[in-house]
């Protein structure tokens, strides 16, 4: 079991964030529940550090030490709603759980709500312990409907406990079932090749044991994300044999599945995806594979490589 500060120690530095702006914001695609294409606006914002600290996770680089200055969220939605063009969904990202106090001040909620009109679904990170009656409270501000994004990582009874997450099975059901009885729609993330998991067959049959639970306890849709090194203590577990990067092919094969499990919307994250390629000329048409797939949610025939590399 790694500790925080084991984990802390071995991380690279953060990078320069701004309080007053996004570090990022992006427009695309995703099908509904329903099979309709929606626009969705995504701003990255820039907030506190989360106060877990999960093995895998990466995103403390773009955050600040210190608690996020009322005022600074609101303005940083402005300013990032200013660049992007309509759409009909809105993820609010903030690298961490936007009902832990710390990053994002509750007195801002009521303005965060207010910039929000426009949107029929808002979408935020939250982590299955935060969420309590300030989720609903701010349901009640905003005019569209709330969507709550929650890490599930992992269901394997020896690899949860040790993601540092703080969470078992029972208090993610918990969190979706208090969700889904307040109308609140839900998404789970789960990991492909958590670290401690690292048998290539064994990684794939879990992160489809994981969907099928989120399905389980009410989940509306599931996001597969490939884990990847590169904050410290996951390239640590590599070298030590602890940790597995999953390949393109598992990623292919599990979202593939998950898909055929019929049990709702799944997603492939395909950020990043060369990291899991072994071989530059079927990327692409993998990568495209893979993205329509996401928007269809419907299984289409592998892509076979012309430069023969063995991937179907
Ligand atoms: S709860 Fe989410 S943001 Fe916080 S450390 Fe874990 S993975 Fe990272
Ligand atoms: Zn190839």
């Amino acid at each position: 079991m790694k500790t925080n500060k084991e984990i802390i120690d071995l991380r690279p530095q953060k990078k320069q964030v701004n309080s007053r702006r996004p570090y990022n914001w992006l427009h695309e695609q995703e099908p509904d529940a329903e099979g309709t294409i929606r626009r969705v606006n995504t701003l990255f914002l820039t907030n506190k550090e989360c106060s877990f600290k999960c093995v895998m996770c990466d995103l403390w680089k773009d955050t600040l030490d210190e608690p996020t200055p009322a005022g600074a969220i609101p303005e940083q939605i402005r300013l990032g709603l200013e660049k992007l063009p309509a759409a009909d969904m809105i993820k609010l990202y903030n690298n961490g759980n936007f009902f832990d106090k710390k990053a994002i001040p509750p007195e801002d909620h009521a303005e965060i709500a207010q910039l929000m009109d426009s949107y029929e679904t808002v979408l935020v990170e939250n982590h299955p312990k935060l969420c309590n009656s300030s989720v609903t409270e701010f349901q009640q501000m905003i005019e569209g409907d709330l969507e709550v994004a929650m890490g599930l990582e992992s269901i394997h009874p020896d690899v949860l406990p040790q993601l540092n997450k703080q969470i078992t099975t029972d208090v993610f059901k918990q969190a979706a079932a208090f969700l889904k009885s307040n109308g609140i729609k839900t998404r789970a993330f789960i990991l492909l090749n958590p670290p401690f998991l690292t048998d290539p067959r064994e990684n794939i049959e879990w992160s489809l044991k994981a969907v099928d639970f989120a399905f389980d306890c009410g989940i509306d849709t599931c996001s597969i994300i490939p884990t990847r090194p590169g904050n410290g203590i996951m390239d640590r577990l590599l070298e030590d044999g602890l940790f597995v990067p999953p390949t393109l092919h598992a990623l292919e094969e599990t979202f593939d599945r998950a898909l055929a499990l019929n049990r709702g919307r799944v997603f492939a994250d395909t950020w990043d995806l060369y990291r899991f390629s072994d071989c530059d000329s079927c990327l692409p048409s993998r990568k495209n594979r893979l993205e329509k797939m996401n928007l269809t949610q419907k299984i289409l025939p592998l892509v076979r490589c012309d430069a023969g590399c063995g991937n179907l």
